[in-house]
């Protein structure tokens, strides 16, 4: 695109800074100190990626607009993120001015993978100066850093800091109206062959295709180190372009250099030999922290899974201890509710509706709000101190086996809460392939929604079972899904999404106090979206799947022959057949078919069910279960089919919102219509096999 027209000349333009740096480098933290509240938040157009922009006003009365950039580790458009940051920078992004001057947030204590992105945006002929944050840390660890080396090496104004106590940000402040741009060469090379041809592309961009000629090297490295797949959709009606590049790589591969990595590795070298000397140790060996000897142990080959497990089962324990209080009065609430309901409105099809319909549906899932709410707090704890990172960290030995990278288990872990900002999270990831496969298995992790189910069924299975019993069985659950979800991953990169295993560099940030606050804040948004969803999608679900379950009526007969000639109960008559085999008759086909909305509607539907079949006389759903008979009179919950049910829901893909949300990310149907098929297909074989494996094995 000309760049005359992304941004025409005014007489006095006003200067806009970018924030750019890795990931928690501490970005947010000094875009606030420059901007204090001035701050706006809306979204790049056409993405969504979050776009932040503030003011910085000075003393006397100067502004400058400051941009937040997203957060990247390159600019090597591999995922929406990069893109994102590096349009903005070139100046291409629709309605928003490129930036004068690039602050580069670096964290100090890992200054080799941020200062490669800094390179890149030096790259791109902007006047960039870095912002050296996270200096305590460095003192921490007995390090120093020789500032005027590492200024002098990057031909960049470098300013030490530390953002969360404000100190270095008046001194960044000032720089920005001195910052210049630097001189018009690269400060680092690839072996010269490569230079040379690579200066042919360059040519080729800023002649023929009209490019500013400061933005054609960054453009040519990124074009050389594409698949020609990907070089054909990024360059649609460019034939020169391509031809010119794919040139390049052949004779590249002839000369024996890898035309993926070689950018890569040319400008990790320069900055292993910048960097050389620069960071001293400063009292001759390295300060032991308290940090580096909790990992020794947490992320020990054995002890760290050990301790992983253990916190799981303590998290599933605390789940059953400590909510039970709390989910009797919610309990005694609804009870109190519903006769209340019977004692004021006339009986009639309206009062059922109440009844039988909303009250007992929605009440049936609301009654899991405690047990959901100590999962969010262990999850939010979890993620605040530091500890899943190192979670991540030893996943990552057993996702590489699966041929994943260890950036899938942030979307997987974000799963157990729910699939969605777990499909979501998969954004962060560069390999089309390895985003795809992730989104694909994500929804294998047992979300929230299925702890309202696993919960009913273990209490029909062992009636009697004591906390850590429960606990026992639900992480078997949960592991069952994690187990299904790398071995699925491990099918997918073998077969459908071929490729390499990428490497994977995790840092493990220090350990902190949880910020209480914060933990907090999110199990309230957890709380807020949980009743929500009662309130609108269980609601509504409630409600239909009760007018199917009571019409067309059929006074005459008796509450279980009426439901039987039930819309639901013609539809659970008729898939019975198929779901005999896992051991669920007609009325847990009712369930099933209610589930695939979402998953806890299953038990909103079979507190309905029972109802109807007792005429709301109130008995428990787990007595009811434990009731329920076959025509034969031999028990419907059987500890085999219990556990057949409870597989079923491990695997099978059951929900709506989900399904959406994928076709939203992948941007076609065929993808979610694959999950859905492929999942239950999973989840149908598995509890076959269980199921009748354990019926020829003896078991009922
Ligand atoms: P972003 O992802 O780059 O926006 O990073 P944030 O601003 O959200 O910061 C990430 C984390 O680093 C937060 O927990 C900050 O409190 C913390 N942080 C930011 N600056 C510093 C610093 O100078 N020293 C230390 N120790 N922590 C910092
Ligand atoms: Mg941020």
């Amino acid at each position: 695109m000309p760049e005359a027209l992304v941004n025409p000349p005014t007489e006095q333009k006003a200067i806009i800074v970018a924030l750019a740096g890795n990931p928690n480098s501490g970005k947010t933290t000094v875009f606030n100190a420059l901007t204090k509240l001035r701050q706006k938040v809306g979204n790049y157009s056409g993405v969504t990626v979050e776009k932040k922009l503030g003011r910085i006003i000075y003393a006397d009365n100067r502004e400058i607009d400051v941009l937040d950039l997203p957060g990247t580790y390159s600019l090597d458009v591999r995922s929406p993120d990069e893109k994102v940051a590096r349009d903005v920078l070139l100046g291409q992004m629709r309605n928003t001015p490129r930036p004068d001057i690039v602050i580069c947030v670096v964290d100090a204590t890992n200054l080799e993978r941020n200062l490669y992105l800094f390179s890149q945006i030096q790259d791109l002929g902007l006047p960039v100066i870095i912002y050296l944050n996270m200096m305590d840390e460095v003192e921490k660890q007995g390090k120093k850093i020789d500032v005027i080396k590492l200024s002098q090496s990057l031909h960049a104004p470098v300013i030490e800091g530390v953002a969360i106590h404000g100190k270095g940000i008046e001194e960044l402040k000032n720089m920005i109206s001195l910052a210049i741009a630097p001189a018009d060469r690269r400060l680092w090379r690839m072996p010269e062959q490569v230079e040379s041809r690579i200066e042919q592309l360059m040519i080729l961009l800023w002649r023929e295709e009209g490019m500013a000629k400061s933005d054609t090297f960054s453009e040519a490295i990124i074009l050389l180190s594409k698949e020609e797949r990907v070089l054909k959709e990024m360059l649609k009606g460019r034939p020169k372009v391509i031809d010119c590049v794919r040139g390049i790589q052949t004779d590249l591969t002839e000369w024996g250099i890898n035309w993926r990595s070689v950018a890569i590795e040319s400008r990790y070298d320069w900055l292993s030999k910048v960097l050389k000397g620069v960071v001293l140790e400063k009292s001759g060996k390295k300060e032991i922290t308290v940090t580096d000897r909790i990992d020794a142990i947490v992320t020990h080959k054995i002890w760290g899974w050990l301790i992983f497990f253990g916190l799981m089962a303590l998290m599933f324990y605390s789940i059953f201890t400590f909510a039970t209080i709390p989910m009797d009065w919610i309990d005694s609430f609804f009870s109190l509710l519903s006769g209340w309901v019977k004692q004021w409105m006339p009986p009639g099809d309206v009062r059922d509706l109440v009844t039988g319909g909303v009250i007992a549906g929605v009440g049936a899932v609301v009654i899991f709000l405690p047990q959901i709410l100590i999962l969010f707090f262990f999850i939010g704890l979890l993620q605040d101190t530091g500890y899943m990172a190192r979670a991540a960290f030893i996943m990552d030995r057993l996702m590489s086996k699966a041929g994943l990278h260890g950036k899938s288990f942030i979307p997987m872990l974000s799963s157990f809460a729910c699939a969605i900002p777990g499909v979501m999270a998969a954004r962060a990831i560069e390999s089309p392939k390895d985003r795809l496969t992730t989104i694909l298995v994500a929804p294998l992790m047992s979300c929230s929604a299925r702890l309202p189910v696993y919960t009913i069924i273990i209490a029909v299975l062992i009636p009697g079972a004591i906390a850590w019993q429960k606990a026992g069985i639900m992480l078997g659950l949960y592991l069952a899904g994690i187990i299904g979800a790398f071995a699925m991953a491990w099918v997918f990169k073998k077969t459908l999404l071929r490729s390499e295993t990428p490497v994977f560099i995790m840092e493990l940030p220090p350990y902190r106090w949880p910020p209480f606050k914060d933990v907090m804040l999110h199990m309230w948004e957890r709380a807020l979206i949980f009743l929500r969803r009662a309130g609108t999608v269980i609601f509504a679900l409630s409600i239909i799947l009760w007018g199917l379950m009571t019409y067309p009526k059929h006074d005459h007969l008796d509450p279980g022959e009426a439901l039987k000639h039930s819309f639901a109960g013609q539809a659970g008559l008729l898939i019975e057949p198929v779901i005999k085999p896992l051991g669920f008759d007609w009325r847990v086909g009712i369930g099933l078919i209610g589930s695939f909305a979402a998953r806890e509607v299953f038990v909103s539907t079979m507190n309905i069910v029972f109802n109807i079949e007792n005429e709301g006389e109130g008995d428990h759903l787990r007595e009811a279960f434990q009731n329920a008979t076959w025509p034969d009179g031999r028990a419907l919950f059987t500890p085999l089919s219990c556990i057949s049910l409870m597989i079923f829901f491990v695997f099978a893909m059951q929900c709506i919102s989900t399904v959406a949300v994928v076709r939203r990310e992948t941007n076609s149907w065929k993808w979610p219509l694959f999950q859905i098929f492929y999942m239950t297909g999973l989840a149908y074989v598995i509890s076959l096999l269980v199921y009748q494996g354990g019926l020829l094995l003896g078991f009922h």
